[in-house]
């Protein structure tokens, strides 16, 4: 298939954020590959879906080593895509990678060692097809290796050109800041921290946030639908093909049910407002000022559709904000 991407893709809704006090801007919205571009999943679907992406003017796509399933395999199909489709844009995009979850037997496959997380980078550009990408993650705090070492090896992979810039993610508060501080030691800034960000998970309220916003470091919220359960795809029941549905998802039956009685009354904030629960979760998502991207995922075009409708979103006003803090204090 030829893909000639849309001429108007920089004249439409989407805004560039700038990432912290760096010279990045991100995409408002950006895509993440963690479900739907592994060997199980219809990848024509997954191909279109990183066409229409594209043409809205997403041109940050977030990937991990271990992505899929079986792990490994988003980045190796999406990797072809990208070639056969994308590569006369490859300036255009910001890729993303990540190693800090298992990846291979033995002692090196995963956490925070610098044997591990080169190793990790070198499989990943080639699974990729790629020299380089543009960011490189920490994926997770490693309890028993140095600091130092991580965050080394992350300057490492900066200096030898296999990535631009640095990043973390799921570090709490004052492990960001310890290793903020040391990449800026070290001569590579952290530009961005990837955390679990949504109306149903607020952690990063709890001074993650302040830390990112005083070191001027930029912030990409990663499951902002709490994995479609912010969307009507639960509303009448767990649907067949659904991630709360499926064997290898991340999503338990239980986690849907204990939180339905808030996302109906969430649905019916969203109703008034005139607009989606998903484009409703998104907006709020980027109403925090720390927060740079929203991170979607999609299984489909017309998911990912209604996913940018946040871009329209009207403000909140305060009564709204009340509201919708009060149903998440239950
Ligand atoms: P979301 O919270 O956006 O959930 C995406 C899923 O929700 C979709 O796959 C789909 O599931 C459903 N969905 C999305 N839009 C709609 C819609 N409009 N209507 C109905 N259902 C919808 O994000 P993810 O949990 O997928 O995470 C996003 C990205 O964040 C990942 O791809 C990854 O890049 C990153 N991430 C990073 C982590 C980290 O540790 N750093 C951890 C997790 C994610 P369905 O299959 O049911 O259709």
């Amino acid at each position: 298939m030829n893909y000639e991407a849309d001429e108007d893709r920089y004249n439409g809704r989407m805004n560039y954020k700038r990432c912290g006090r760096s010279g990045l801007k991100l995409p408002e919205i950006s895509l993440g590959f963690w479900h739907n571009f592994g060997d199980m999943d219809d990848l024509t679907e997954s191909r279109a879906i990183m066409h229409r992406a594209f043409d809205a003017g997403i041109t940050h796509f977030d990937f991990a080593n271990n992505y899929g399933p079986p792990p490994g395999s988003a980045e190796k199909n999406a990797g072809e895509i990208l070639k056969q489709d994308f590569s006369a844009h490859r300036d255009e995009l910001i890729i993303s990678s990540k190693a800090g979850y298992l990846m291979w037997d033995g002692p090196y496959g995963e956490w925070g060692s610098r044997k591990y997380m080169l190793s990790s980078l070198d499989q990943s550009l080639a699974r990729l097809q790629m020299d380089y990408v543009d960011i490189f993650y920490h994926h997770r705090p490693d309890p028993d290796t140095p600091l130092e070492e991580s965050m080394g090896a992350l300057t490492t992979a900066v200096n030898r050109g296999k990535a631009l810039y640095a990043g973390i993610s799921n570090y709490p508060a004052e492990l960001a800041l310890e290793a903020i501080s040391l990449l800026k030691e070290m001569g590579t800034p952290c530009v961005i921290h990837q955390a679990r960000y949504s109306l149903l998970d607020r952690w990063i309220e709890d001074g993650l946030t302040d830390v990112l916003t005083d070191e001027g470091v930029g912030c990409i919220a990663f499951s902002p639908l709490a994995q479609g359960m912010l969307t009507d795809r639960y509303l009448d029941g767990i649907p067949e093909g659904s991630r709360a549905d499926k064997e290898h998802g991340f999503l338990q039956k239980t986690q849907v049910e204990q939180q339905m009685s808030k996302i109906i009354l969430l649905n019916k904030i969203a109703k008034q407002r005139g607009e989606s629960l998903a484009a409703m979760a998104l907006a709020w998502t980027l109403y925090h000022p720390a927060v740079t991207s929203t991170l979607v995922g999609a299984s489909s075009v017309a998911q990912l559709d209604k996913n940018l409708a946040a871009l329209n979103s009207p403000a909140f006003s305060d009564d709204e904000l009340v509201e919708i803090d009060s149903i998440l204090k239950g």
